[in-house]
């Protein structure tokens, strides 16, 4: 009888799990929505897929997780509207908040 106990897979990081099991939940809700595309489509950059959420108003400056303030977006689009700012804004897919007291 072989009693010899499984090689243990070694399990994600606390932290990292739950980011995947909320990226997982949200894709879950995109696919059933019909959203499988970005979009941002930002010319020369783009890959047409839905690689994440991209949020218009930035957690950090009082975005939520509401629909009204996520875009569905390819990493390229998000990496591009992280590294251009000020044309991002200019094209509609930044909404800056003023800093409140
Ligand atoms: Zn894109």
């Amino acid at each position: 009888m072989n009693s010899k106990p499984r090689k243990r897979i070694r399990p994600f990081s606390t932290k990292r799990a739950r980011r995947m099991r909320a990226l997982a939940a949200k894709r879950r809700i995109a696919m059933c929505a019909g959203i499988t595309r970005c979009h941002i489509k930002w010319e020369g950059v783009c890959v047409g897929t839905f690689d994440g959420w991209h949020h218009l108003r930035k957690l950090s400056h009082g975005g939520t997780d509401d629909a009204t303030n996520l875009v569905p977006a390819c990493n390229p689009c998000n990496d591009k509207i992280e590294d251009e700012p000020t044309e991002a804004e200019r094209r509609g897919w930044v909404i800056r908040e003023e800093a409140t007291p």
